[in-house]
């Protein structure tokens, strides 16, 4: 009963609606790219392109947003798929945030996309950006260390380690309470170079988070990379070239590792030569090494040591030109898909023979070769455009699990009991699968599990129960139930606090201050008469014996004859002060000699118009001495305190259920009426 009460009292204002749009990654892996806004603030998470497509069709989905209202834009990590379509969106949009990544991501960043520009074939038209762009966007780009806080415009967040590939971060937000964790792609398994990632302290209220693998298992590690170099040693003692397609950086590392760990405990292979052929290589690995600390205690101890990137059997291969292909042999080479560049120039030559094998080290992209030759097909079209067999042996094996499989997943969200979930970068089958799988799992948990498409807007409503803090002198006393607290509201950020005026200075950095009016109305009557007129409509009206005759009205507004042809009102403003002097000055308008004899002629025309300007100033009068008053029909509706009254002032008559605001209100009409009838009308 009281739930549902609660129910009907809710009121969401479009304010509190949390908003989640993809731009990209929606039931898709790719161009990821998250959109998220509340109470008007907004945040982008990531800024990627799609592997499989070129030029503008591999961007996100921007013209469904205005770049421009974009507060903070938080990239994860490195990868295309995350990061690069970052320059074309500093430099070619309105975007105007600020945006952030971690230092090891800043640094990768650069050199993946000058590499991406200069290898990726398109023609101008299509290139997204340049090396200059890449260059401009660098100056932009601020960092964050992990678990620092960082403020944009209200909005608070901090990053975790991700695992997944150096510098990957899980970006945590908070507006105005509300916390939002973006995983980005994320591995809590620990391997050989990396940390794996951190587990947030606290729940947050919603959870965007990859869903790759969607409910399938990785295999254990051991499995995975016995398989592994089981199919290299095999297939280069038996005289085969093994090709593994991977991207430049990430997996690459890891699986160097492992390889150059296997030569060196097999003597029998060390005629065989590998190679790791990526123009970044070289570059790359002096990033690794400068940022070895945000590496795991593993690699750290060894790093004491010697260099874990300082491979005794790797070789760098530069372009195919430098390429001696006369025997068995293992290449690395990127891009994973194997789109073009040397991977795939390698695969073209190698594909027909069956002595030959690639070995596709993890999850690869929708739309491109490395996920077609999964499949097996007869035949394949070669770069040239020829068809030829597909002869040479396909391997998977997903043994670098740098994204989460099921069982992380569900873990993570165990831990984290997250009450939305919004499944981001997985395929749409795969991602279809972990939803219901999730669904049944956390039944009882009143769990909502989204799975938003590109440009599908998901809504959230959150409370948004303001609660404001009283203190200093405000709270020296403990209210009781029924009292009144008055002061001053003040909002920093989206918190609230009431002070006490003289209190302003010591909590806060405003400082207050004072507004003084001073108006000349021109008057030449005398200045007795004036007196008379403003007593018979104020109380409290004061004569002081200055130089000049001076009339003090509510103790507040002071009325000096300061000339012989018109008197200063002057006044602290403040808003009875200015209701105050507006009355006066309204009645002195009206009673003044000057103005009264400028429409003084008697025809019934004039007549009406007399009594609309009357009723005007009898309804701005009621307004400085009452508060709120409305005019229906002719006549005045004042109300005070919940109690209501109608005045006819053309017929000098009101209507009250309260005697006492009654006889209060015919007062102030009689006295109105004989402070503003023009002088010498009697
Ligand atoms: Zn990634
Ligand atoms: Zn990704």
């Amino acid at each position: 009963m009281s739930t549902l009460k609660r129910k009907e009292s809710m009121v969401w204002r479009e304010g509190d609606q949390l908003l989640v749009t993809p731009l990209g990654a929606g039931s898709e892996v790719g161009r990821s790219c998250v959109y998220m806004t509340y109470k008007d603030k907004t945040v982008l998470f990531d800024c990627g392109i799609h592997p499989a497509y070129s030029g503008m069709a591999a961007l996100p989905y921007f013209d469904e947003i205005d770049p421009s209202t974009i507060d903070v834009l938080l990239v994860t990590h490195f990868h295309l798929d995350h990061a690069a379509s970052l320059p074309y969106f500093l430099e070619k949009t309105t975007f105007n945030g600020r945006v952030f990544m971690t230092h090891a991501t800043k640094a990768i960043y650069k050199l993946l996309l000058s590499d991406y520009v200069k290898v990726s074939k398109v023609s101008v038209e299509d290139m997204l950006f340049d090396e200059q762009d890449i260059l401009r966007s660098m100056d932009k780009i601020e960092v964050i260390d992990f678990h620092q806080t960082q403020e944009v415009n209200g909005i608070r967040f901090w990053c975790y380690t991700a695992g997944h590939v150096l510098g990957a971060a899980m970006f945590m937000v908070d507006i105005a309470g509300v916390r939002v964790l973006y995983t980005g792609d994320y591995s809590r398994e620990e391997d050989r170079h990396l940390r794996a990632a951190e587990t947030p302290p606290f729940s947050p209220d919603v959870c965007i988070i990859e869903s790759t693998y969607g409910v399938q298992l990785h295999q254990p590690r051991a499995v995975r990379e016995k398989r592994f170099t089981d199919v290299v040693h095999s297939v280069v003692s038996q005289g085969g070239r093994v090709l593994i397609p991977a991207f430049a950086l990430g997996r690459a590392q890891e699986l160097l590792l492992i390889l150059d760990e296997y030569w060196a405990a097999h003597p029998e292979l060390h005629n065989i030569p590998i190679y790791y052929a990526s123009p970044l290589a070289k570059r790359c690995m002096a990033v690794y090494q400068t940022y070895i600390n945000a590496m795991n205690d593993r690699i750290r101890t060894q790093f004491e040591g010697s260099n874990p990137f300082d491979f005794k059997h790797i070789l760098p291969l530069k372009s195919i030109e430098n390429f001696e292909d006369d025997g068995p042999s293992v290449v690395m080479a990127s891009p994973g898909g194997l789109q073009s560049g040397l991977s795939r120039q390698l695969f073209d030559i190698w594909c027909h023979d069956r002595k030959n094998a690639c070995v596709i080290p993890g999850y690869v992209v929708e739309g491109t070769l490395a996920k077609t030759i999964m499949n097996e097909p007869k035949e394949v079209t070669l770069m040239n455009g020829l068809q030829a067999p597909l002869n040479m042996q396909v391997h998977y094996i997903s043994f670098s699990a740098i994204h989460a499989d099921f069982s992380q997943t569900s873990a993570f969200l165990n831990e984290l009991r997250p009450p939305n979930i919004i499944l981001v970068h997985g395929e749409a089958n795969e991602m279809g699968r972990l939803k219901q799988k999730l669904l049944s799992q956390f039944a009882d948990q009143n769990m909502r599990v989204l799975s938003p498409k590109n440009c599908q807007t998901v809504e959230m409503p959150f409370n948004a129960e303001k609660t404001a803090k009283a203190i200093g002198r405000l709270a020296e006393k403990t209210p009781e139930e029924g009292n009144q607290v008055s002061g001053l509201l003040v909002r920093k950020g989206f918190t609230y606090q009431i002070v006490a005026p003289e209190d302003l200075h010591v909590f806060t950095q405003l400082s207050t201050g004072t507004v003084t009016q001073r108006l000349s109305i021109p008057y030449k009557g005398a200045f007795s008469v004036l007196k008379n007129r403003l007593q018979q409509l104020y109380e409290g009206v004061e004569t002081s014996n200055d130089e000049v005759p001076t009339l003090k009205v509510h103790d507040k507004v002071t009325v000096k004859q300061e000339g012989a042809d018109y008197v200063v009102l002057q006044w602290v403003s403040d808003p009875i002060s200015d209701m105050v002097s507006d009355s006066i000055i309204v009645m002195m308008m009206n009673f003044n000699p000057e103005s009264s004899r400028a429409k003084s002629p008697d025809s019934d025309l004039k007549e009406g118009k007399v009594e609309k300007d009357f009723s005007k100033i009898i309804q701005s009068l009621f307004s400085s001495l009452f508060g709120d008053v409305k005019e229906e029909e002719g006549k005045l509706i004042v109300s005070v305190d919940g109690i209501m009254a109608i005045v006819d002032h053309a017929n000098n008559t009101v209507a009250c259920e309260n005697e006492n605001l009654k006889e209060r209100i015919k007062t102030a009409l009689n006295r109105m009426r004989n402070a503003i009838k023009p002088i010498g009308s009697h």
